[in-house]
């Protein structure tokens, strides 16, 4: 048995999602391990086009399982949301082909509404988050003032312990944000309209998983954002809450004791960052505009514009190396195929000193890019699907890349179809 996590090496949005959609053939169970609904992944395949959150990205293959880990933040209400329209685009979601683990924490009702005050109360200081509730659920998770899934076969239980953290949660919302409190009657709606729905799904994902590990079943795990983003290592405090590094997985997945065979990395062929914090490779103006069109850089989840850059070496060879990498899929390569001359970020250049190296969070305020130009190709390489078959100058670019990160670039995508991809 073989297993391997399917990460993102920079700031999230680099299509990981079609990288698991791909890949979710060669293995039996898809696993996400980390993150909420804060997120989207593009998917396109023979059933159609589709925005997912949190559902993991293996959803759309017949006779695969997928588990939504513990390690997530479970939001009922948005995975109700999103279980209705994938399934209104023809895709089947029971509780064969979704399980969702017991011991999964529950993003609660009051998450969104704390994450949208505490960026009010920032103001110009804000993180720029998606105000789905992220950063309260996980710093409630560590405080251990949030529930369980398993809990829905607890309905007692359940009950008292919900209004112990509501009356914690509403000092928070009335004392700290002067907002409106939470309710008991707003909590038990919640309950019935929404954590209630997700009970078919609920199981003991972890006993199903350790016996699949001794059938000797291969997994895959998903991960949600990038490298940039993990709350130890990325670019803290624009990162998110969680670690989305492919060393979590196991942990995240309910399966502390697997190894990770295969890390593929999913890179995409230049930058894009949503929100705020430092960006360092970052462009602006008409530059900027055209890239952003010519990729559709816009949130699946927000709309909000990315912002965007050319492909960022000191960023990606560190997001490599924390990931573990194995392998690089290099994705939206189609996307640079306008360009005559092609920006390439190589270092940083910090206080007159030129580096390669990712600095500490801090020196990135001090941080400008060293630009080198490589040559375009200027022509369409969408329907290309052997490497050999692409420009000269394209390949010469995936090879620059590939020296520079140091690790094997082993997929290039170019296009966001499924089949749209150059297997090396
Ligand atoms: P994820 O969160 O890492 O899965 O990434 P997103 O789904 O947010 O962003 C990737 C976007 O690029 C999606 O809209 C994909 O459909 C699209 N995409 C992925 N690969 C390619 C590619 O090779 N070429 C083009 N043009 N689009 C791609």
């Amino acid at each position: 048995m073989e297993n391997c996590a399917v990460v993102g090496i920079n700031w999230g949005d680099e299509g990981k999602g079609r990288m698991v959609d791909l890949l979710t053939e060669q293995y039996d169970i898809v696993i996400r391990y980390q993150g909420g609904g804060n997120a989207g992944h593009t998917v396109v395949n023979e059933k159609g086009s589709f925005a997912l959150h949190l559902l993991p990205s293996g959803i759309f293959r017949d006779g695969k399982v997928n588990i939504l880990g513990n390690g997530v933040a479970l939001d009922p209400e948005n995975l109700m949301a999103e279980i209705e329209q994938v399934r209104s685009q023809g895709v089947e979601v029971t509780p064969d082909n979704l399980k969702i683990c017991d011991r999964a924490s529950i993003l609660l009702p009051w998450h969104r509404e704390q994450d949208e005050l505490e960026e009010l109360r920032l103001k110009d200081r804000k993180y720029g988050s998606t105000k789905q509730g992220i950063a309260p659920f996980y710093s409630d998770k560590y405080q251990k003032k949030t529930v369980l899934a398993g809990e829905v076969f607890y309905p007692e239980n359940l009950r008292q312990h919900l209004l112990d953290i509501l009356e914690w949660k509403d000092l928070t919302l009335e004392k700290v944000y002067g907002a409106e409190p939470f309710t008991e009657e707003m909590l038990e709606r919640w309950v019935e309209e929404s954590l209630m729905r997700i009970k078919p799904f609920v199981t003991d994902t972890v006993g199903y998983l350790e016996k699949a590990h001794d059938e000797g079943k291969s997994i895959l795990f998903e991960a949600q954002l990038g490298a940039l983003r993990d709350i130890d290592f990325g670019i803290y405090p624009y990162t998110t809450s969680s670690n989305t590094l492919a060393a979590y997985a196991p942990v995240g997945s309910g399966m502390p004791y697997a190894k990770v065979d295969r890390v593929v990395g999913v890179v995409k062929a230049y930058s894009t960052c949503v929100g705020e914090g430092p960006f360092v490779c970052e462009m602006e103006g008409p530059e900027a505009d055209r890239l952003r069109k010519e990729g559709a850089e816009y949130g699946a989840k927000t709309g909000r514009p990315r912002r965007v850059g050319p492909v960022d070496l000191v960023a990606t060879r560190y997001g490599t190396r924390l990931q573990g990498a194995t392998e690089i899929a290099l994705t939206k390569l189609d996307v640079l195929s306008y360009m005559d001359m092609i920006p390439v970020c190589t270092e940083y250049l910090i206080d007159g000193r030129v580096t390669e190296e990712f600095p500490f969070p801090d020196a990135l305020e001090n941080a400008e890019p060293v630009i080198t130009y490589l040559e375009g190709w200027k022509e369409d390489i969408s329907e290309v699907r052997r490497f050999e078959d692409l420009p000269g100058a394209a390949r010469r670019y995936v090879e620059y890349i590939e020296e520079k990160i140091e690790c094997r670039i082993s997929y290039v995508s170019v296009g966001p179809e499924r089949e749209s991809i150059i297997i090396r």
